[in-house]
């Protein structure tokens, strides 16, 4: 059985949240976290979901201590979304508990479980979605990573569904992100419409022009042309600080700007040597390990540069706070 730890369980939601939008970075928190996604802030308690050791087999939990529920209460007056979530490795499922009911039901409480069940999560791991209604009549919601965007926006209603509604959902979102139309029809629970759509911030092409022209039209990384480069955000574009200027971009190849994004690659400027250095992230390697998807990163690494390759003037350099900012909104730095 595969049990991650904290800084696993944040990369597995972060990739899950990318899923769903590139406008989501990390803010701080260490458990829970606290995310921007699409312009709102998220607070999200996540465990390792196990097995509850019971007479029903079925029967796997989640543990949690009393003094979360001060802390999730805090983040809910400040108009954060509150998820309470578990992650079953083995599966690649989440579980996910009604914040409310939670937050009602365990107040007082020093430590508690909360439970979810194994068929569930395999039914959800195939189809998308499942659902299990509790002895105190939560419905207790379980699905594969590529639907936590939508629950997120969606939490209310979602809880309250049938799980014939939520294996309808699954189909209309798969079908948007698939690129052909969601159903005309939309798809009401309780008065509530639930949102199955994707929104893409709008791309500055004067932003992509000026980075290109900057580094001459190489990966800063790896210094190949060949026209398959991108202009990246340092700070992230939906951050209040991600501006569309030179110094908070960097011209980057695929395969790098998608590294660079999902936080496996990092930059780091070394004040005393003046120079900026390329690190490849332990803690998201290390994830990866967990996942055994760890293949071609000996040769992965041989292609990296030591050094960003830096555009000719000075004053389009990348800003090193900029760096700084970036790196924490993609959780590079997280341990343990
Ligand atoms: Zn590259």
């Amino acid at each position: 059985m595969n049990i991650l730890n904290k800084t696993d369980l944040f990369h597995s939601l972060f990739d899950a949240f990318r899923q769903h939008t590139d406008s989501v970075y990390f803010v701080d928190g260490e458990n829970p976290y606290r995310f921007s996604f699409k312009g709102k802030f998220v607070t999200v308690f996540i465990r390792n979901i196990h097995s509850a050791q019971r007479v029903n087999q079925d029967e796997y939990r989640i543990q949690c201590q009393g003094s979360l529920l001060e802390t999730l209460n805090m983040s809910r007056n400040t108009g954060d979304t509150v998820l309470v979530l578990g992650f079953f490795a083995d599966l690649q499922v989440f579980s996910a508990w009604d914040p409310d009911i939670f937050l009602a039901r365990h107040a007082g409480a020093q430590t508690f479980s909360i439970y979810t069940r194994l068929s569930g999560m395999q039914k959800a791991n195939v189809e998308g979605f499942s659902t299990y209604t509790d002895t105190n009549e939560q419905n207790v919601i379980m699905f594969r990573p590529d639907l936590l965007g939508l629950y997120v926006e969606n939490s209310t209603a979602l809880h309250q569904a049938t799980t014939r509604i939520l294996r309808r959902v699954a189909e209309v979102y798969s079908n948007t992100q698939s690129g052909q139309q969601p159903s005309a029809r939309p798809i009401v629970v309780k008065r509530q419409r639930i949102s199955v759509t994707r929104t893409a911030y709008p791309r500055s092409p004067r932003f992509k022009r000026d980075v290109l022209r900057a580094y001459a039209y190489r990966c800063a990384m790896c210094g190949i042309q060949l026209d398959l480069i991108d202009a990246a955000h340092i700070i992230p574009h939906s951050h209040p600080k991600g501006f569309d200027t030179v110094n908070n971009g960097l011209a980057l190849c695929a395969l790098h700007h998608r590294s660079f994004d999902t936080g496996l690659l990092y930059a780091q400027y070394v004040q005393d040597q003046g120079d900026y250095s390329i690190h490849v992230n332990p803690a998201r390697v290390e994830h990866l390990r967990k996942m055994g998807r760890t293949d071609g990163l000996r040769s992965y690494e041989q292609q990296l540069r030591s050094k960003l390759l830096l555009p000719d003037n000075y004053d389009l350099f990348p800003a090193p706070n900029n760096l700084i900012i970036g790196n924490v909104a993609r959780g590079v730095g997280l341990e343990g």
